[in-house]
């Protein structure tokens, strides 16, 4: 459900995008603003005009929203930080950083922009809702519910359960106090993933009482945060110890390797059942690296033509993109081997094959490292 994004529009130069979760947002709340919220607070009014009131209320809380998370935005970029852009999902939106605050204090001005921007906004609607004594009960109703909204928006973040803003606030408050970065984010997403649990306890408790729909929702969400308060620990925990790791470190020496002259057959019989690796690299009687052969090009190869083609035939040059230096950074070799998608990289110098490196023998180096450190792995089981 998460993870397909629509480009929605570009300001300040951040893209706003839409998650397609929040298409099912967005109808809910217009839904049960126009069928039950409105129809309580403001009765006697036609049913389109509950309909106009409920879509005028949904576009304001996305609009909302979208204000919330462009202070964040705004803050990050006022320090220099990276920002991916924003993303509008199930319960709310993110404002994507490329990478951690720099200290402590732009920590919590990142974070505490949201909320604050939410409180104004809040207080804004409110006020334009009791200055304006001849609103028609239509706008007013609306004016009302976004002032509510935006309060409750700016409450529910600043519960100090990381990485919501509060629990921002609260490891930006660690972090100061305690000077380390690692120790903070671990306070504070056990937090995030504590409550993230209270709040699947609620779900159920709710189901309990004959009210699947809270469930649902208090479920979701409770699931929601605790899955992005652990991540976001692995994440710092990734880049705290991986950073200013060079590959050479742990890379895998003496790689499986095949000549350009093999036959095809051979590399099916000898190498692709046995080994089952996605590439092959091909390396010379010289010791010199002329390219890549992927098992899925040998697949595509007919088999009746294996004996008369050649590996070096089917090899393609390596790229930048499978390829890295051992003096690469563990850090960012890791993220191109996401990039890649699987696999493995190859590890040259000037041409020559020096090793490989598979996103297990960076996690493997990662728990090793911890082990001597007398720490854990935090997800043993989304290692895989
Ligand atoms: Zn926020």
């Amino acid at each position: 459900m998460f993870g397909r994004r629509v480009t929605l529009f570009k300001i300040f130069g951040f893209e706003i995008r839409l998650d397609a979760s929040w298409i099912i947002i967005a109808i809910l709340v217009t839904w049960s603003l126009a069928v039950a919220v409105f129809p309580n607070t403001y009765p006697g009014l036609s049913r389109s005009a509950y309909w106009w009131m409920g879509i005028a209320g949904a576009l304001g809380f996305f609009g909302s929203i979208v204000v919330h998370e462009l202070c964040h935005s705004l803050v990050a970029n006022h320090y220099k930080l990276p920002m991916k852009g924003i993303t509008l999902f199930i319960f709310g939106g993110v404002a994507e950083m490329g990478g951690e605050p720099q200290n402590p204090k732009v920590e919590f001005l990142m974070a505490i922009a949201g909320p604050v921007a939410s409180i104004v906004l809040g207080l804004l609607f409110h006020a334009m809702r009791a200055l304006g004594a001849s609103w028609s009960p239509e706008v007013a109703g609306v004016l009302g519910y976004l002032g509510w909204i935006n309060l409750v928006l700016a409450a529910f973040n600043l519960i100090p359960a990381f990485p919501l803003d509060g629990g921002r606030v609260l490891r930006a408050a660690l972090w100061h106090f305690k000077g380390d970065l690692l120790q903070a984010t671990s306070t504070a997403s056990r937090m995030g993933s504590g409550f993230g649990i209270l709040l699947m306890a609620f779900g159920v408790y709710r189901l309990l009482f004959g009210d699947p729909i809270t469930a649902i929702w208090y479920f979701m969400i409770g699931m929601f945060l605790r899955g992005a308060s652990q991540m976001s620990y692995e994440q710092v925990l990734l880049r705290n110890e991986l950073t200013g790791e060079p590959v050479r470190r742990f890379m895998r020496p003496h790689p499986v390797t095949v000549s350009p002259e093999m036959p095809v057959r051979q590399l099916v019989d000898e190498y692709l059942y046995r080994y089952d690796y996605k590439v092959y690299p091909v390396v010379t009687a010289a010791d010199e690296l002329v390219g890549c052969v992927a098992a899925e090009d040998v697949r595509k190869l007919p088999k009746d033509e294996w004996d008369r083609h050649r590996v070096g035939e089917l090899a393609k040059p390596c790229s930048a993109t499978n390829t890295v230096s051992p003096d690469t950074d563990a850090m960012q070799a890791l993220s191109k081997l996401q990039q890649a998608g699987g696999g493995s990289l190859l590890v040259t110098e000037r041409n020559h094959l020096l090793a490989v490196v598979s996103p297990r023998d960076v996690i493997n180096f990662l728990a090793a490292k911890l082990r001597m450190e007398g720490r854990s792995m935090p997800l043993p089981q989304a290692r895989g």
